[in-house]
Order: structure tokens, then sequence, then C-alpha cells
């Protein structure tokens, strides 16, 4: 059905906007005057407001986010008195079964062992996750079913030998010993239309037989409405149906061990089949292999470096002369900041989150969330980029600002070259568009979600 977008601002002009077959196929001065035009049509009164392209948030993990949404979020709760009464809560309130909670934060939270999850739950199986996504902590009942005789490394033990509740970067060793969830991706579609964001690139390396027939069915029946991008496949023909390939994702661990030669072996053996690599880089210790591996392995149109939270000036050149992009999340600064301005080393603090700085030296960035460790709410997080605010108020990297309407332009680029400059609502072009409710530059004057009216993916409203 076409739709008509009457009286919008598209970049400081007051137009009408003619939406069929998916596409944008007319933007005009006058159409509404035109009844051939509207005949028929949806006409959508845009009353002023800013007609933008959709959002795209290039690094999210879907299905994370849905069992997020399922289980038991810690994340908001400030106190340990608060963690343990939701915990206690919402065992009483629940069935028999595993539990599942996650955002647990030790520096909110408090100190946590198997023994104090007892204490809440008895004899209730329940993991809870960090919120690093690193590492899991279990209640005694938890433990017995996945150890069950086991002992991998990874499992933390006290002094006398006996398992804490601490399982470290074992999620995939986890998940095979417990039993199997199908979280819905419903709410996740919704959450992130009222957003206006029409796409994302899910960032989960190794995706899975299993979880991609999630994603599959998920966009298929239009409970996940946005265009999506996958780094963790293969092979792109086995989700053609329903998702477009990006770069191959490598994740790189200090803890684990790094070493440049054999990170831009891997490197080189992805550009040789012509594709490109997401590398998952935090710390320095990390940035510095990463780009060093970049730099030894040469390379490749749409090389990303992922989150690069802390990333030292002097590996600028080589971002820049490679267009390697750095995907950013300014969101941290405001959730994480007043804890890295008590834990971050001072001269780490100067490279923490870098945002105004990269584009001034010529790098490649764009914007992801990495929900459901941040929000996905991108409105947040472009006002945070402007005002590198925490949540206490104290203000991290000043240097680092952006204005809003660079952050949002971040969000605006193309999912396959998220470092490119951003799409614009252009006649021809597919209807992936986000209405908001004043002109743009109210908006980005006080960037908020609320702002956000009507959510279109090629042409289909999601969101209203
Ligand atoms: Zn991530």
């Amino acid at each position: 059905m076409k739709t008509v977008i009457t009286n919008a601002e598209v970049e400081g002009r007051y137009v009408s906007v003619v939406i069929d077959g998916g596409n944008i196929v007319e933007i005009a001065q006058d159409v509404v005057t035109r009844e051939a035009a509207t005949q028929g049509a949806n006409v959508v009164d845009a009353d002023g407001g800013a007609l933008i392209v959709g959002l795209h948030d290039h690094h999210v993990h879907l299905l994370a986010m849905a069992a997020r949404r399922e289980g038991i979020n810690l994340d908001p709760l400030q106190t340990p008195l608060a963690f343990d009464d939701a915990l206690r809560s919402a065992s009483a309130n629940s069935e028999a079964g595993w539990l599942r909670a996650s955002g647990y934060d030790e520096h909110r939270h408090g100190v946590l062992d198997c023994r104090r999850l007892d204490a809440l739950v008895g004899a209730r199986a329940l993991r809870v996750q960090h919120r690093s996504g690193l590492a899991w902590v279990l209640s005694t009942a938890a433990l017995d079913l996945v150890l069950s005789g086991e002992l991998p490394d990874g499992v933390e033990l006290d002094s006398d030998g006996i398992p804490t509740g601490w399982l470290l970067r074992l999620d995939e060793w986890i998940a095979d010993r417990i039993p199997p969830t199908a979280p819905s991706l419903r709410g996740v579609g919704a959450e992130l239309a009222a957003f206006g964001i029409t796409g994302v690139t899910d960032a989960t390396p190794n995706l899975g037989q299993g979880r991609l027939e999630l994603l599959r069915s998920a966009a298929s029946d239009h409970s996940l409405p946005q265009r999506l991008v996958l780094l963790g496949v293969d092979d792109p023909a086995a989700v053609a149906d329903f998702a477009r390939v990006g770069p191959a994702k490598i994740v790189i661990d200090e803890v684990t061990g790094l070493d440049p030669d054999a990170l831009a072996r891997i490197i080189s053996a992805h550009h040789l089949k012509d594709r490109a690599v997401a590398i998952h880089a935090v710390s320095r210790a990390e940035t510095v292999t990463a780009v060093t591996a970049l730099a030894l392995a040469g390379t490749h149109p749409g090389d990303r470096i992922e989150h690069g939270s802390v990333l030292p000036d002097d590996l600028n050149a080589i971002l820049a002369s490679g267009s390697v992009t750095v995907v950013i999340q300014p969101g941290l600064v405001g959730e994480r900041g007043d804890h890295y301005l008590s834990s971050v080393d001072s001269e780490d603090l100067p490279f923490l989150h870098r945002a105004a700085s990269l584009q001034s030296a010529g790098i490649a960035v764009a914007i992801g969330s990495d929900a459901p460790v941040t929000s996905a709410d991108p409105w947040a997080a472009i006002a945070t980029a402007a005002t590198r605010r925490t949540r206490s108020g104290n203000i991290i990297g000043e240097s680092e600002r952006v204005d809003a309407r660079t952050a949002l332009g971040w969000y605006l680029t193309d999912p396959l070259d998220p470092g490119s400059s951003p799409r614009r609502v252009v006649c021809g072009s597919a209807a992936d568009l986000c209405l908001l409710d004043a002109p743009l530059d109210e908006v980005l004057a006080a960037p908020d979600s609320t702002h956000v009216r009507m959510t279109w993916v090629g042409g289909r409203l999601v969101h209203s």
C-alpha cells in the first residue's frame, strides 16, 4: 500500500514523501494538493517533524538481548540489598526450574559466590551473568547440575579446592549442559523499532545453526522487523534468505593470551577469501595487538575494530591509512563512566572511548550499542556523545565530545559500510525511515527516544 508522509522536514526543507512498493518513489513540495498522489494512500501528516533514514545499530547481540528480557535484569539495581530482594522474590514467584539473571556488577551489587545465592534462592538452580558477559555465578544446585563430576578450566576453586560458583569464559560449555531456551525476539524487535532503528548488525561470533534458526524465524514472521547483518556466519548463502553477512568476527582476549603474528595469519586467511574482519578489542593491550596484526596482514576494505575502548593515539596512522572503521560505544561513558573514573589506569583515561579525536585523525567511526551490555537506546548514546556526562554528572574526556548531529550520522551509515557518510532520504531508496515529532535541530538539542513517532522498514510501518 502507498503511504504519503506530508509536511515532513527533510534536510531542512518541508516536503511530502511518497512510499510505494517498499521504496521512496517521490519527494515533492506540492504532493498534498495533488489528489492523484494521495488517493487510496495512507496519509501521515508529519506536522513539521523531521523524517530521517532509519538508524542502524552496528553492533548488537540480539539473542542475548532477548534472553535478558526474559530473565531477571539486575542492571538497573543500585545496591546489594536491591540485588538480594530481586533474586529472592524472583525465586519465590516463579515455578520450579532454572532461574537466569544478568547484569551483575560487583561494584554496585557486592561480592558474590554460590553461598550468597543459596541464601537467596535455596535449592533452586540459578545462574547469574556478570555484566561483561564473560562470567557466570551459579548457585550450588546449579553447579551440581552443570558440573556433574567435570571440572573444566574456568571453574574457580577456593583454597580448599571447592567451586566458588564462578565460571569464567564457559558460556558455550554451560549452554550445552542446561535445558535449551528459545527466547522470543518480538520484544527486542519492538524495542528497537521504537528507537527508530531499522537495521542491526549482530556481532555475536559463531552463531551456529540453532541461533540462526531463531533469527530466521523471527525475521520471516516480522517479529524482528529490522534488516539484519550478521558477523558470526561463515557462508553468506546459508542466510541469504533473511540476512546479509558482514566482516568475520574475531574475538581476542588478553586473559587468554595475545599473539599479533597468529592474529595476522587469521586476518590474512579471511582477506584471502575477500572477507573483511571485525576484531573485538577493548583494553590497551588488545587494541595494540589488533592494530599491529592489521598492519602485519595489511587491511581490506570493511575491516573494523569493535569497541576500541582504550585506543592509544599512536595507532591513529595505521587505522586512518588502512581505512579501518572503529565501532565505538559512547553510551558506555554514561552508563559505566563513574566506575571508570575509579578503576581505569590514569595513563589510559585520555584514550578512553575516544570519538572526536578519532574523527579529527581521519579515522572512520560508527556506533554500535553492544546491547545488552549497554542500553540499545541510540538517543541516550547520542546525548552522551555530545556531553560525555556520566550518570552521576562527572565528565570524561571533554575533548572527545562531538555534536549530536555527528553522533546521529554514525547511526545512519550503510550497514555494510559503517564508516561511510550517512545515508539520505532520496527518491529510489528503500523506505527505511524514522519520523520524529519535531524538527531535527530541536530533537538534537536534547536527544531523547520519546521524539520517535513512527518507524518504517521497507515501507512497512513497524512502530507508531
Ligand atoms: Zn559485542
